[in-house]
């Protein structure tokens, strides 16, 4: 197999490489990728893995809350805005039940070592509702004191009163959805927060002992630019949140129809998105953050680097992770699940979630069960998300397989070896600082189900 193929010198990454290589990646949050997941595996499947998972292992656990308070024009989530609280009311009663459910298919009390509340926005649950999901939880699984909890937050509806509520009941990590602080790129996406506010978030947050807050921002938005990228993180970065997400806009308005209130024309080019996205990366790591993985940024002594450094940063549904558990288990509607057996997803149409739970049914709605060569596949994508690197000769030697059975995907790396974006150094595959924007493309060519023509994807960064 053509395992020495030789890099050619270093090519900055430019609009042109990335628009050649926009093959249309999944994200590799999961592999086999959501687009492989099929009504197959159904709620029967589920509770026959549920019931094999082995009782003594932590598991994580991730609710999901579909509701906003405001509709963000560019948001990619499954959620709604609603103004009264009578569906979150009726959605945590329901959930309850889910959870109850679930309680019933294990094979027992499971310790659990992580919760993510994502959504929409969890903080629009009142604290009543956060307690009684706790206590719901804590009936269906044994929850140590040391359990991470972790919860997506629209500063735009938090309060300082929700936020010592939610550490009560043992919220340590925050991630609070700020993207631009710009009023011309904010009134062009449907939000309108200021960095007064925001700060005053941070604030609470840190008086709750919160030690881990993560701010999320984008590159892409209407109207932004470089020059209001950088003015967004100088007022940002005196605030020193642990970690940092920037994530490119994805405009997929036959996807998500609420993405045509967006002004296409306002939209940066491509070359455009790339120095936004390089250039606040600078920024970052002149001021001591880690960068990792494609998206995220981490101060050195936060365990997401120390995880990056140490080689066992992990993807899931939520992006990068620290997360070592091997099953997450979804709850809530559109919730993602990952067992041993595979991958699993409840009902995205609140409707058909609601009828399901009613029904007293698991409302699973599809999945995807793995086999020995997925697995093979998803650790060599993983690492090279993760890394930026693999050792081939490694991840055979776990698998029982050999090298030569990669050669034809190798052998695919080859205009990314010409162009300067990646190398391949005996069985060392290698995503060079050049193509690391397009890890996606590169992970991609040993991904088997991938089609280079698939337009299922959004763009690539
Ligand atoms: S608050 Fe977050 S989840 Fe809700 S619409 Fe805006 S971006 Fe989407």
């Amino acid at each position: 197999m053509p395992l020495a193929l030789a890099a050619t010198a270093g090519v900055r990454p430019t609009a042109e490489l990335i628009a050649r290589y926009d093959g249309r990646a999944p994200r590799y949050t999961s592999y086999p990728p959501a687009t492989q997941f099929s009504a197959q595996v159904d709620a029967e499947t589920y509770a026959l893995w549920l019931r094999d998972l082995p009782v003594e292992q932590a598991v994580s656990l991730y609710v999901h809350i579909p509701f906003c308070a405001r509709l963000c024009w560019y948001c990619g989530c499954n959620t709604r805005a609603v103004n009264r609280h009578e569906p979150v009311g009726d959605y945590v009663r329901l959930l309850l039940n889910e959870i109850a459910l679930l309680g019933a298919a294990l094979p027992g009390r499971l310790p659990v070592g992580a919760i993510h509340f994502g959504g929409g926005t969890p903080n629009m649950l009142s604290t009543g509702e956060i307690d009684a999901i706790f206590d719901r939880l804590g009936e269906v699984f044994a929850l140590t004191a040391d359990v991470d909890v972790a919860v997506e937050m629209d500063p735009a509806v938090l309060t300082r009163d929700w936020v010592r509520a939610a550490a009560r009941r043992g919220m340590n990590r925050a991630s609070l959805g700020v993207q631009n602080l710009t009023p011309e790129v904010q009134a062009a996406v449907n939000r309108r927060d200021t960095f007064e506010h925001i700060a005053d978030c941070v604030a609470w947050l840190r008086e709750a002992r919160i030690g881990s807050i993560n701010i999320d921002l984008m590159y892409g938005l209407p109207h932004q630019t470089t020059a209001n990228t950088l003015s967004t993180l100088d007022q940002l970065l005196p605030l020193r949140p642990e970690r940092l997400a920037l994530f490119g806009y994805a405009h997929v308005p036959w996807m998500k129809s609420h993405q045509q209130l967006i002004d296409e024309a306002a939209l940066p080019d491509a070359q455009a998105r790339l120095d936004q996205s390089e250039t606040a990366a600078e920024r970052l790591a002149a001021e001591g953050y880690v960068r990792i993985g494609l998206d995220h940024f981490a101060l050195p002594e936060d365990p997401m680097a120390k995880a990056q450094a140490a080689g066992t940063l992990r993807r899931n549904f939520q992006g990068y992770t620290t997360d070592p558990a091997v099953t997450l288990l979804g709850m809530g509607a559109s919730a993602i699940g990952c067992l041993p057996q595979g991958f699993v997803q409840n009902a995205a149409h609140e409707l058909t979630w609601r009828a399901a739970v009613k029904e007293g049914r698991l409302p699973i709605a599809r999945g995807v069960a793995v086999d020995a060569e997925d697995r093979f596949r998803a650790e060599i994508i993983e690492r090279l998300m993760c890394d930026f690197h693999v050792d081939l000769a490694a991840v055979c030697a776990r698998h029982g397989r050999a090298l030569s059975d990669l050669a034809e995907d190798v052998s695919r790396l080859a205009p990314f070896i010409a162009d300067g974006l990646a190398q391949v150094r005996g069985a060392r595959v290698e995503v060079l600082p050049a193509g690391q924007l397009l890890a996606r493309s590169i992970a991609a060519v040993f991904d088997a189900y991938f089609s280079a023509e698939s337009q299922r994807h959004a763009r690539a960064i």
